[in-house]
């Protein structure tokens, strides 16, 4: 067992994704971009596993402060075995009334933040030659979303950069692999309105949102060795939305 991060760890679909890999035996660095508080009450329930739990606030967005946590985390607990990019945001409009920064802050920290943690995550698993990386993407980013167009441009890019992510780490045995949710129940989803909601759960096979553990079980098997000959792949957990 290793050393897990997850970006976004604090809060819904990466709350679950942290307790479920400390449920498996590793060890969690649990960052999240303000909430410290939230951080360290799921750092104290993945403890609970008998695992190193440890919350660590940083934007995932700024290059250097990526760089700067993830030297920490080297020297204070080791090289990480999987990193899981899930912290993400949503700035939602109609493209036509989109501002600027509404588009540019859901690429920084969706697509750009990813990016940040992958490469200099992906230096230190190359040296140390294994790893697991999982982006969390969306089915926003497969068959797009009206209102989403920043969104979903920064999660089909996820997927563009898993696939070439694994091209470049897989002589090194990392895998690099996307999970694409579909609608799950966390803060993201609370601020839609009960009628969008209601016309989703028509279009969802199960006809139901999902829940946060139920994308945490597909992230668990993809940094397990049960997958350890898929790398490039996006999963799709949408209980047969899309
Ligand atoms: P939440 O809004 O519940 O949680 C978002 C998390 O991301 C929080 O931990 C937040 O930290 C963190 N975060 C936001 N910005 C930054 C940043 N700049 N640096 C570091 N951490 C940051 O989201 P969900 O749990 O719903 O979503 C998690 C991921 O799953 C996202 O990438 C989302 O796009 C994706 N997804 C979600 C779906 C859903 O239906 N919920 C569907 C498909 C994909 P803090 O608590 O400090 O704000």
């Amino acid at each position: 067992m290793g050393l897990a991060i997850v970006t976004g760890g604090s809060r819904g679909i990466g709350a679950a994704i942290a307790e479920k890999l400390a449920a498996d035996g590793h060890d969690i660095v649990i960052n999240c971009a303000s909430s410290v508080d939230k951080a360290e009450a799921v750092a104290e329930k993945c403890r609970a596993h008998g695992v190193k739990a440890v919350p660590m606030q940083w934007d995932v967005s700024d290059h250097a402060a990526c760089d700067k946590a993830l030297k920490e985390i080297k020297e204070t607990l080791g090289v990480p075995y999987i990193l899981v990019n899930n912290a993400g945001i949503t700035r939602d409009g109609l493209m036509v009334r989109m501002k600027e920064e509404q588009f540019d802050d859901v690429i920084r920290i969706n697509l750009k933040g990813a990016y940040n943690m992958l490469q200099l995550c992906g230096a230190m698993m190359m040296r140390a030659k294994q790893g697991r990386i999982v982006n969390i993407s969306s089915i926003s980013g497969l068959v797009g979303n009206f209102g989403q167009i920043n969104y979903c441009a920064a999660k089909a890019g996820l997927i563009g950069m898993t696939k070439t992510a694994a091209k470049e780490l897989g002589s090194r045995g990392i895998t690099v692999n996307a999970v694409a949710p579909g609608f799950i129940d966390t803060d993201m989803t609370s601020k839609l309105s009960e009628e969008l909601k209601e016309n989703a759960k028509k279009q969802i096979a199960l006809g139901r949102f999902g829940k946060p553990e139920e994308i945490a079980g597909v992230v668990s098997f993809l940094v397990s060795d049960n997958a350890s000959f898929i790398t490039g792949q996006t999963i799709v957990a949408d209980g047969g939305m899309i």
